[in-house]
Parts: structure tokens; sequence; C-alpha cells
């Protein structure tokens, strides 16, 4: 069962509501606009579900206009501002506002409109930010200072991403004596808060269905009686002649079911409920996560909401994880999930950077209960202990590890690359220019593993990694192997040539035309297998010395081996590994292929070529988290070689037979694909990423399967 924790974003359609959108579509389908009976019955449908929205509002006069969504009722408010301000400037009157004015946390369609209607209507007027404190609320004195300046202050009555409630009643008393108008957005507080709109001096107040169990694609404004109103859409003259366009009638039947069930109080849980839930989730996450932090007081907030951080663990590692468990959270805001910016609310709070950067949102709607909660709760303790059990979390108990870390993984930061290479034989482990983001990682990654550090090394003695591999060798002292006492600019032990982990061999190699400053490394298996650490790559200066260039990299050749990985300091591409054969091969064209498998492909290629390897390159955390992909409700064989592991097993598929299929998959389809193109460039053409990833995959079975399974 899939645990939807992300309300705030959108939410299910509720059944009543789903049901009613149906028979508007199916029996009741008029225009309410027709004379007919068919028509008559599709106006009375409207105007019950308008009558509804009155009683549950608490707006009994005024405009209630049913439209597309919230971002079209802020247009209409903003425009009808607006347009009045235009009009008051044109008679001449006095005094002119200067000002617009916006929380510092509202959602961007707010801001964003205030900016295009300022500058479309040619008022040209200051929109500023009204501050908000660390608790999220505005800052009501500063307001007080400013608003007999403004023409339009926008303030939400409840953050979408932190949930924390606006002191709506302070900043009525705020705005109180000026002419400002006052909109506020209300999408986040419909079901979840009293909303008696027309007793505030509200002017403008936009809903949006798809916030509350109505589907995408309606929405309400209310207009206070006498507030100025100019219609966005001109036309048919529907909605009274204040939005044109005919109705959207299924939205409004679905729409008028959930106001319905909410007047009704049986489909939704009363607000002390909901508390006590948000307690039970916040409970359970400081369980799962015992160093974190929320971001807003939880008291401030929708009793729906939580905001949190932890320290040391990104929110899209965190977002991973509790998708692999079926927990669908965000990082943030939905708007901003996709492009991974720090949240712009929190900011606003001025929370620190990491806090900011790392906020993941939790939210659920009303018409849960009590099973969903307990489930919730469940799931993301087993996300703390998965997360633990990978040692990205503190143990309590030491040396309950489960497996001991072996092989090589790469940690890349903004395209910078570090490289952990652990020995279980040994349990010594070195560390190839670290960064300093991945600090506490690393040191926690030690204290749980119990890996002696036998060296931290640089490739650049005059660098960001270098001064991070001191603070890294402080940070952890009770771990440094003897060894480490002694080393030399770029981290090597002293006095010797060789640092010697199990059957693993790690020594200098002279790298062709880099400057003094620069080192590279061998690192060589007793099996066989070699691997370099280039840093910023083969000729890091001006080759003021071509002969002495080739045969340097003669030597280079001779040392490492044409078909070695040859590992970077620096990968913004995500190449991974380059190798001397590759880069001096003539680039292979593969046309079209881009190598994305779309989903519905799945079944089929298996089929044709039972020999495929499949590769999950999620982390282990998120395996252990979910169920294991299967096909005809039968478990696939598979590899599970995480994309930061992918160094150890790319040598591997590189010796398959040139026709192997090689397809990598992973949660959305960006970590596949990164594998996939780093093995294609390498030589292997066959390497494939399923589209879309593990959300996509596909659900329809293909006849008679003939592939190999997993017992
Ligand atoms: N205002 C707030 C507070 C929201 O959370 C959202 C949606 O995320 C919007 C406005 C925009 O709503 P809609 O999707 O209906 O345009």
């Amino acid at each position: 069962m899939e645990i939807y924790l992300d309300a705030n974003a959108t939410t299910p359609v509720l059944a009543q509501a789903r049901a009613a959108a149906l028979a508007a579509m199916a029996d009741d389908f008029g225009n309410p606009s027709s004379t007919h009976s068919t028509g008559l019955k599709a106006r009375a449908l409207v105007d019950a579900a308008r009558a509804t929205a009155r009683r549950v509002l608490g707006a009994p006069t005024g405009r209630l206009l049913f439209l597309s969504g919230a971002t079209e009722g802020i247009q209409t408010a903003v425009l009808s501002a607006l347009t009045a301000l235009r009009t008051r400037r044109d008679a001449g009157e006095r005094p002119q506002p200067e000002l617009l004015l916006y929380g510092a946390t509202e959602h961007k369609a707010v801001p964003e409109a205030l900016r295009h209607w300022n500058a479309l209507l040619g008022l040209d007027l200051q929109v500023l930010a009204i501050p908000v404190g660390r608790d999220g609320r505005h800052d009501l004195a500063w307001l007080r200072e400013q608003a007999p300046r403004a023409g339009l202050v926008c303030t939400m009555a409840a953050n979408n991403e932190t949930g924390v409630v606006s002191d709506l009643d302070g900043i009525a008393a705020a705005l109180a004596g000026t002419p400002a108008l006052w909109l506020v957005d209300s999408v986040q507080a419909l079901g979840k808060l009293p909303l008696r709109l027309a007793e505030r001096p509200i002017d403008y107040a936009p809903f949006s269905g798809h916030k509350l169990y109505a589907p995408k694609g309606i929405g309400l404004l209310y207009v206070r009686e006498g507030a100025p109103f100019t219609p966005l859409m001109a036309g048919g003259g529907q909605e009274g002649a204040a939005r044109s366009g005919t109705e959207n009638m299924s939205g409004i039947a679905a729409l008028g079911a959930v106001l319905a069930a909410l007047e009704g109080g049986q489909a939704f849980a009363p607000h002390e409920t909901l508390k006590a839930w948000r307690d039970l989730l916040a409970e359970a996450l400081r369980a799962a996560f015992p160093s974190l932090q929320f971001n807003a007081p939880p008291e401030a907030c929708l009793p729906t909401t939580l905001n949190f951080s932890v320290p040391g663990l990104g929110a899209k590692l965190l977002m991973d994880a509790f998708d692999a468990a079926g927990v669908r959270v965000s990082g943030g805001s939905a708007c901003g999930a996709a492009n991974a910016l720090p949240s712009h609310v929190l900011e606003a709070m001025g929370l620190p950077a990491w806090q900011t950067a790392s906020a993941v949102r939790l939210s659920f709607g009303p018409a849960a209960d009590a099973g969903f909660i307990a489930e919730a709760c469940a799931r993301i303790r087993a996300c703390g202990e998965a997360l633990r059990d990978s040692c990205l979390l503190e143990r309590p108990i030491l040396g309950s590890a489960s497996a001991p870390a072996d092989g090589l993984t790469r940690h890349p930061v903004d395209g910078d690359c570090c490289y952990l290479l652990a020995d279980a034989a040994s349990r010594r482990c070195v560390v190839v220019d670290p960064l300093p983001a991945l600090h506490e990682r690393l040191a926690q990654w030690l204290r749980c593993q119990r890996y002696m550090l036998a060296a931290v090394l640089v490739t650049r003695a005059d660098s960001l990694q270098a001064q991070a591999a001191q603070a890294l060798r402080e940070a952890v002292p009770e771990w440094l192997d003897d060894a480490l006492g002694r080393h030399d600019a770029f981290g090597f032990p002293q006095g010797s040539d060789r640092l010697l982990l199990g059957e693993r061999c790690v020594s200098r190699v002279a790298l062709p035309g880099a400057p003094a400053a620069a080192a590279a490394y061998l690192l060589e298996h007793a099996s066989g297998e070699r691997v370099a650490f280039i840093g910023e790559g083969l000729s890091g200066g001006v080759v003021r010395e071509p002969q002495a260039l080739a045969e340097g990299l003669r030597r280079f050749e001779q040392a490492v081996g044409a078909r070695s990985l040859l590992l970077p300091s620096r990968d913004v591409d995500h190449r991974f590994a380059t190798t001397l054969a590759t880069e001096w091969a003539p680039c292979e064209d593969l046309g079209d292929d881009t190598g994305e498998l779309p989903p519905a492909q799945l079944p089929a290629l298996l089929q044709a070529r039972p020999g495929s390897l499949l590769v999950d390159v999620r982390e282990p955390y998120e395996q252990r988290l979910g169920q294991p992909p299967e096909l005809h409700g039968l478990p696939l064989a598979c590899e599970a070689v995480a994309l930061s592991g992918l160094l150890d097993a790319l040598p591997r598929w590189l010796a398959l037979p040139a026709d192997t299929p090689v397809l990598f998959f992973c949660r959305s389809g960006n970590r596949s694909a990164q594998a996939a193109r780093a093995l294609r460039r390498l030589g292997h053409a066959r390497a494939y990423s399923l589209a879309g990833g593990l959300a996509l995959w596909p659900r329809v079975a293909a006849a008679s399967p003939n592939w190999a399974l997993c017992t």
C-alpha cells in the first residue's frame, strides 16, 4: 500500500467526489446556461455547490466564483485590486499607494502575479516582501509601519511548505484604518482550519479543489461584497459575467461533494484528532532520526504538516529512502522539487543553509484514518533502521553493522568526486579527495563501520580537498591508523611508497604533464585489477614539451594499463571513469539509440533476451526498504549494484559478450541513465536505462515468461 504523505501538493479524489463527477459527466451533463430541463438540472447542481461553499466558508455575502484553481483565483484578485488602484491613480486621488506587499513565504503564484499585473497595467508600484520571523509568522510591526502606503497586501492563511498558520486577526489589526486591499491565499487552510471569511475584512480569498480531495482544475474565489472586481475572462457571461467560459461541471460537482462531506463532518477527522496523528508521526520521525530538527514550531502549524531536516542527510537521500518504503513525501515545495533549490520559505525564516537545503515536508489530509497513520509511522521507523544499517545514521549499539563494507565507492558533490576504498579483510580504509560537505558523513561511516583510516589522500596539495583531509583526520583521531601521524602534503604516509590494505595496494603513479602540486595514485588488487585516481586529469597544465609528455604517457600506460579505469576528482558530466583506450578510440556513433528503454518494452526485451542482466542501482537502504521488482507476480533475477559502487562493477560488465544487454533501473530513471551512459561510453554499447524507473515499472504481463527468476 502506498503511504501518500504529500497532501499539501495534491490529494487523491474522495470517493463521493469521484461519484459526483462521474454522474455530472454521464447523467447530468447539461450546460447550466441552457434553459431546457437538462440545463436546468446542471444549473441546480452549480447553485447547490455554491450554497454549500458559502456555508462552509462562512461567506453568506460577496461573490463566490468557480474557476480553474487558486492560481487563477490569485490572478483575478490581483487584477481586480490593481485595476482599481490604477483607476484611483488616473482619477488623481490622494494619497496614492506606493507599495504592493506580500508575505515572504507566499506561494510563488502571489508575488509572480503581483509583478506581472503591476507591469502589465503600468502601475510601477514597489513590490515588497513582508518579512517573517523564525517561527514563519509575519512581522506585524513592519506591516503596521508599511501598510498605510500599501495598495494591496497578500498574506496566506497557512503555509504550504511548513504549515505555519498566519495570525489573521493580527494582520487585520495591522491593516485597520489603511486603504490597503487584503488578499488571503486560503488554499492550505480549507478543511483544516475554521474559515469565517465574512467575519474578517478579507477582500479576496482563493481556494483550490485539488488540495482537499476534489480533482485538479477546479477552485473558488471569494470576493468581499463591495471589493473591486475585474473579470479575468470575458466571453459568454457565465458566473454572472464574472468568469466567462462554460463551467467545469464535473469539477464543480466533485468540489460540491467534498464541501458537503466537510459540512457533514463524517468524512474528515476533527482538529484534535489531526493533532494527535501529527504527534504520532513526529514521534516516529524522532525515533527514526534522533538528531532531526523540525523547521517550524508544530504548535504554530496546521495539524497536518511537518517540515524537518536531518543533519548530514540531504533531502534527496531521505526522499529516495521514503519513496523506496512506499512513503511519498516532498522536499520543500512540490514546485521546487524538480529543480531541488533551497526552500525560499525556510530561507525567509532565517534557517541555516543546511536546514533549508535538506528540508523534507510530510503532509496528510483530514480524510486519513488511524490505520494509515500507524502504517506511516511503522514505515518511517523502518527508514531510520535501514539508514542506520547503511551507516548513514548513528547506531545506538556499536558493532551492530550488517555486512562490513568492502570495495570502492564514489561520492560526488556538485561535480567534485570523493572516493572511499574500504577493505573488509583488514578493516582499513582510504579516502581520496575528501570534500567538506561529506565530512560528517565520512566520520559517521568510520565510527559505524569501525574501520581504521589508513590514509586521506588528495590529488592536489593546494586544494579545498587538502583542507578537508586535515579536518577529517582531526575529526576522527580514534580511527586513525598509526602511520597516518606522519604524511606528506598529499596525505601519503611518509617514508613508504605503498599502502597495503588486505589484498589491495595503493601506490603513487607519475601523472604525465601534471604540475608539481598534483599527484595520482594506482590501486591494485591481488586479482590484477587496477584503477587510477588521476585528479584533474592527465594533462593538467600547458604542454611545453610534447616529447616528454608522449614518453610520460607511455610510462603511464605501462604502469596503469590501457583498459584500467581512470577516476577524476571532478566529473560534472557523470562519466564516472575513463580509460586510455576510450580516450584514444574514435567516438562510436550510436545513431538515434539513446540507451533509454521505454518501460512497456521491458517484458519483450526479457522475453527475447533471457540472458539480459538487470541491475538495480539504488542504494542498499532503498533496496532493503522496497519490494524486489517483479513481472507476472514473479521476482526478477537482478544484480544489486548501488550507483555509488558502480566503479567496482564496471570492469566485470565491460568483460561481458558485446551483445549481452545490461539494463539498469532505479527509482526515477536518473541514476540508471548515468550508469548506462557510463558503461556505453566505456565500450559496452548494449547498456540501457529503464525510462521512468520503478515509478513506471510495467504492470502489464507479457505472455509466457522464460527469463531467469530468483528463487
Ligand atoms: N497557493 C498555495 C498556498 C498553494 O499551496 C498552491 C498550490 O500548491 C497554490 C496557491 C496554487 O494552487 P493551484 O494549483 O490550484 O493553482
